[in-house]
């Protein structure tokens, strides 16, 4: 076998991507790159009643927005191709015969209704030891009777024949020794009368033949480990087998039970990578990519579900994940999903981001909301001063527009109660003062400059600067919110303050 490291994923075509199955992808990815190691994406798509139109697509691109690129793919291409199992037909019956041969498998020729009548008429039925003889197979059949149903190319399906009385044992990477009772086990279908192989016999067919080293999956898979062991055994031997790790489930914010699609619609967050539309209902899911998280912020998140480095170090860049990256401390216990935690991450990104790019990214928001960027440099300056408040993309419209315009709504009520003459004065005379610097043609002023003059006509007026603050904003802002005041002064300038305040003390006045 290769020694060098090669993981998979190997997601099935059928939807959106859940943050569970991106976190699947990263912490494959993580450890293939921590290990100089190479990262395939291989598209399980053998169950054709289940392929989903533009699900392969979204896959892919959710990959390259979290920049996890994998190193063989369909588009990719590399050695092992074809990297979708419905183009490697042709590998998979080869196999399942040598299972036939070997006794390891057999053909079941029970029609859709022979199964129905038995499923009616036995509770929780299982196609297994229990009742393999009572059902229409090469195991129960006499051998003259298998061979004519054969000749007359009766159809059939291919099962595994699972063993009596064995304790199926691995090791996994994070739960350590799991073992299962091969009695509970049912002889699950291997290669389906289409001719195509399950994802059973094709996961396990396709590791081997792509050398894969290591395979990291959700918990749901682990019932599925003791057939995937028990072909690795008859097939290629154990001792090639890939390494298994199964993740931790990512839970529900209260922790009861596996965070579903469902629960983000019900909670209003985001439980996909990206939006998904479904073809066939046209439903869309919205993802964490159009809620506004910034794919370095996502990847970060994703990461501190389920795994940490040991330390209170909760903020990682891809490739501090690479270097930092170990199976070791990834939790075997399920971990919960908390949104507001995972807009935190976003703001601390949306904070180490420059403005610049920040500027490209938040543009497209800004023009959907009928925001008129004049200078591409005013945007800038802007998104520095008004990036620490945001958690999300969308975010920067609100915490922006008034920099753009004068607000539409003003929060007068919150000033009128405690508004008096005195105040009236102190802002009539401000206003004055700035029209007056500004038919001098001077435009703007530090905010530190701003700041002080503001109080020294405060000092004038004998009135406290801090109750003036609350009146200033909101006749800047419209409302209780934004950056400092005197920044903003500097920011829009000095005719522009000057006209939102007259134009709040018209309102004031008036009432
Ligand atoms: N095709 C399976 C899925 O959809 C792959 C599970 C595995 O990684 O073995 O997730």
């Amino acid at each position: 076998m290769n020694s060098k490291v090669r993981v998979r994923f190997a997601p099935s075509p059928t939807g959106g991507l859940h943050l569970g199955g991106v976190r699947t992808v990263l912490f494959n990815y993580l450890f293939a790159k921590h290990h100089g190691g190479d990262f395939i994406l291989r598209i399980e798509d053998t169950d054709q009643s289940r392929f989903v139109a533009g699900a392969e697509k979204y896959i892919l691109d959710t990959l390259a927005w979290c920049g996890l690129t994998p190193d063989e793919s369909p588009v990719h291409g590399g050695k092992f191709g074809p990297y979708r199992q419905s183009e490697r037909k042709v590998n998979y019956k080869h196999y399942a015969d040598q299972l036939i041969a070997q006794g390891n498998a057999y053909y079941a020729f029970d029609t859709a209704a022979d199964l129905e009548a038995k499923r009616a008429a036995v509770p929780n039925f299982q196609y297994s030891r229990a009742h393999r003889m009572e059902m229409k197979n090469s195991i129960s059949l006499p051998e003259n009777e298998v061979a004519e149903l054969l000749k007359n190319n009766t159809p059939y399906v291919i099962r595994i024949k699972i063993p009596d009385n064995e304790t199926i044992e691995f090791v996994d990477e994070i739960r350590g020794t799991v073992s299962f009772d091969s009695n509970a086990v049912d002889d699950k279908v291997l290669l389906k009368a289409d001719g195509m192989p399950t994802y059973h016999l094709a996961v396990v067919v396709d590791d081997h033949l792509m050398e894969i080293t290591h395979a990291f999956r959700g918990e749901e898979w682990l019932p599925s480990a003791p057939v995937h062991i028990l072909l690795w055994k008859y097939l290629f031997g154990l001792d090639l087998m890939p390494k298994w790790a199964h993740l931790p489930l990512i839970l529900k914010p209260d922790g009861n039970g596996k965070l579903s699609k469902r629960d983000g619609e019900r909670l209003g967050f985001p439980v996909f990578a990206m939006d998904w539309t479904d073809p066939n209902t046209n439903a869309r899911t919205i993802g964490f990519k159009e809620r506004g998280f910034l794919p370095e912020a996502f990847v970060n998140l994703l990461a501190m579900l389920g795994w940490n480095d040991g330390t209170d170090k909760e903020i990682f860049s891809l490739e501090e994940l690479i270097a930092g990256f170990s199976l070791d401390r990834v939790h075997k216990g399920g971990a919960k999903f908390d949104y507001e935690k995972a807009k935190w991450f976003n703001q601390e990104w949306i904070k180490k981001m420059d403005n610049e790019s920040l500027a490209e990214l938040v543009k497209p928001y800004l023009v959907e909301a009928d925001i008129v960027i004049h200078e591409h440099s005013y945007l800038v300056k802007v998104i520095g001063l008004i990036k620490e408040r945001c958690h999300l993309l969308p975010d920067f419209v609100t915490q922006s527009s008034f920099f753009f315009g004068a607000p539409s709504i003003i929060d007068t009520a919150s000033i009128a109660p405690k508004w008096d003459v005195k105040k009236q004065n102190f802002f009539d005379e401000l206003s004055a003062q700035y029209a007056e610097k500004t038919a001098a043609g001077e435009i703007t002023f530090p905010a530190l400059e701003l700041e002080s003059a503001f109080k020294e006509l405060a000092t004038k007026h004998e009135i406290k600067p801090g109750e003036l603050m609350l009146p200033l904003r909101i006749m800047l802002v419209g409302g209780k919110f934004g950056p400092g005041v005197f920044e903003i002064i500097e920011t829009i300038e000095l005719k522009d303050a000057t006209s939102r305040i007259k134009h709040c003390l018209s309102i004031l006045s008036a009432n």
